[in-house]
């Protein structure tokens, strides 16, 4: 059964400094002081701009260690809790996602997390073995057309959406990444907030354009973007300066996000896995 079009509204719910990979190195202890409460804070005021829309929530797994009422919360305001991650950094080899998962599994198993989305939308196709052991159901964490949704094994890989301006891609396999091939390809990757800091009308146009075709576009935002931080983007001065690409991430999202929950239903990934595999 095809599922009626809806937005697929996701959140990575990480730290402000999370964009930057100058922070992957240090300890957990140092990251929590750098996050200076901002994660437990955002919480709150991010669930209340969502009102009574639906999302995926996407989890970077040590803020669970941080702040242990996140998930619950979460779960509460009738979110999916799923994971980005016990660590914000590249996993790309079977040895680093294997231990992120292990040390995961006691919070995923207690909030019975489903849902994956690899941090950067960086994944490899082994990947989906690996997953399905750990009791995920589904992936997010590609980029392709609007409309892809994959069967890997036992997984579903649901991916992030792009607008594919010279034709459909004939292989979609991981890694999907937002990068110069996938452009000059020809796909727009407009579910990054990237995309949706550059060029929120258009990225709106599409979307409308999406549902009028019968689609339902996944999208991402992060709580940085919807809750300010304190002194906003001083405090990221340094990595903006080092790679200016990180910009957009700064920006607030706060209007676009009024207008697509004025103007879209939503449903979590896991609903719409359900319903599209029935
Ligand atoms: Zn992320």
């Amino acid at each position: 059964m095809t599922p009626s079009p809806r937005l697929l509204l996701t959140i990575d719910y990480e730290s402000w400094f999370a964009p930057s990979r100058r922070y992957d190195n240090l300890s957990s202890a140092e990251r929590f002081d750098l996050d200076e409460n901002f994660s437990n804070n955002a919480l709150d005021p991010m669930l209340e701009r969502l009102n009574d829309a639906k999302t995926s929530i996407y989890l970077v797994g040590e803020m669970v260690g941080w702040y242990p009422a996140l998930p619950q919360k979460i779960a509460e305001a009738g979110h999916e809790v799923g994971f980005h991650c016990q660590v914000h950094r590249p996993l790309t080899t079977i040895a680093d996602i294997e231990h992120d998962l292990h040390t995961s599994s006691e919070w995923r198993t207690k909030y019975k997390v489903r849902g994956f989305r690899a941090p950067m939308i960086n994944t490899i196709e082994a990947v989906y073995p690996i997953l399905e052991r750990n009791q995920f159901t589904y992936s997010s964490s590609l980029y392709a057309p609007t409309g892809t949704v994959l069967r890997k094994g036992n997984v579903w890989e649901l991916p992030v959406s792009t607008f594919p301006l010279l034709g459909h891609p004939k292989t979609i396999q991981a890694p999907r990444r937002m990068n110069l091939p996938l452009v000059i390809g020809g796909e727009f990757p407009y579910g990054s907030s990237m995309m949706s800091g550059l060029f929120p009308r258009i990225v709106f146009k599409i979307i409308e354009k999406e549902f009028k075709a019968g689609l339902s576009p996944v999208i991402f935002l992060h709580p940085y973007e919807i809750v300010p931080p304190d002194r906003w983007p001083a405090r990221f001065a340094r990595d903006l300066l080092a790679n200016p690409l990180l910009y957009p991430f700064t920006f607030s999202k706060l209007n676009f996000l009024k207008e697509l929950l004025r103007s879209f239903p939503t449903s979590t990934l896991a609903d719409f896995i359900k319903e599209n595999s029935q």
